[in-house]
């Protein structure tokens, strides 16, 4: 009987929980593949260090989008890979899975889930929903008949769920997410400035001197790009401001989908909400002053949650532990 282990598939990031141990690997979830033979070059660190520098052989790719698999194959290479680094420190065959899926993906995109993970060398798969284990991960007390609602802000998707008595009684899910920002970081350094930047400095743009909320501005940064009107390289000062500026709009978007959330969750739990606060998960959690902005605009009090990165495996990992044989919360399918 191979060991039970967790798994976080994220747009990017993938996280490993194996039982007894907790979260063994952290990694993005990006895979450079030789383009002619589609063999696999790199995954995790190493091939996101490549993003946006690799020569015309290579391709460095995120198999998934928006929370769901674009690339089966891709997916199920580096799964494969990651199985194979967990399995060198623990002398275990083929695992037992337990994986997250998005609330409210497809009969379609569920299945691709499980079939990846099969297809990387499981022995068998059971699927959790994403909101509950993040839920679980933050501390919150889903069992219990009291409302609570959590925000997971990922790579792809932005994903806010109420939750009672164990269960999901309405979510939303929203395609706008920390990798838009970036997006919306390198349309206005083009557009502002001229300048063309890549992702992996947007991204550290975001992360260094992004914020939300003008108390929490957080100084300049010096990066390099090119110059669009000589095609030479540049190099300029951006300000906090500015981020902030580039990010507005998507950060706007997330906002109102919490506040439509709240607008149509039932008016007792709402009520139980503003009583318990709304928790903040993922990566994008850790967006500066976005605590202190979802509370002046919906008038909750907004906690992030302990290491929001960490949540969803921490919560796959509490129910691997902690339940016996797992047979009455989640189904294995195997192969
Ligand atoms: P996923 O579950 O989709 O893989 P994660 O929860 O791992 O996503 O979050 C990844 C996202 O969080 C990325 O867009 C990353 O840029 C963003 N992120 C990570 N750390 C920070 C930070 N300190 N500030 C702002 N955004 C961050
Ligand atoms: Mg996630």
């Amino acid at each position: 009987m191979g060991k039970s282990i967790g798994i976080d598939l994220g747009t990017a990031n993938t996280l490993v929980y194996v039982k007894g141990k907790g979260i063994v690997l952290r990694e993005p979830s990006v895979v450079a593949v030789e383009a002619r033979s589609r063999r696999v070059v790199a995954v995790g660190n190493e091939a996101k260090l490549m993003l946006g520098k690799t020569p015309g052989s290579i391709t460095a790719m995120r198999p998934l989008k928006d929370g769901v698999i674009a690339e089966f194959d891709v997916t199920a290479a580096m799964l494969h890979h990651f199985f194979n680094r967990v399995a060198g420190n623990t002398l275990f065959s083929r695992p037992r899975v337990i994986i997250c899926i998005p609330y409210g993906v497809t009969e379609v995109e569920k299945r691709a889930v499980q079939d990846v993970t099969l297809e990387a060398g499981a022995q068998s798969v059971a699927l959790i929903e994403e909101p509950i284990a993040a839920a679980i991960g933050a501390g919150l007390k889903v069992a219990n008949a009291q409302g609570s609602m959590i925000v997971d802000i990922g790579g792809g998707t932005t994903e806010v769920a109420v939750m009672s008595l164990g269960g999901i009684v309405l979510s939303t899910s929203l395609r706008s997410a920390g990798d838009e920002l970036d997006e919306a970081i390198i349309a206005y350094m083009k557009r502002k400035h001229n300048i063309l930047i890549g992702e992996m400095t947007a991204e550290m743009l975001k992360k260094n001197i992004g914020s939300v909320y003008p108390q929490s501005d957080r100084g300049n940064m010096v990066i390099r790009g090119r110059n669009l009107l000589n095609g030479l390289p540049a190099t300029i000062s951006v300000t906090s401001a500015e981020i902030r500026e580039a990010m507005s709009e998507e950060i706007s978007h997330i906002i109102d989908c919490i506040r439509t959330t709240l607008e149509n969750t039932p008016p007792e739990l709402a009520s139980d909400i503003y009583d318990n606060g709304i928790m903040l998960a993922g990566g994008g959690a850790l967006l500066s002053g976005l605590d202190m902005l979802i509370s002046r605009v919906t008038g909750i009090r907004t906690t992030i949650a302990k290491s929001p990165l960490d949540c969803v495996a921490v919560g796959i990992g509490h129910v691997i532990e902690s339940v016996g044989d797992m047979s009455g919360i989640v189904t294995f399918r195997s192969r």
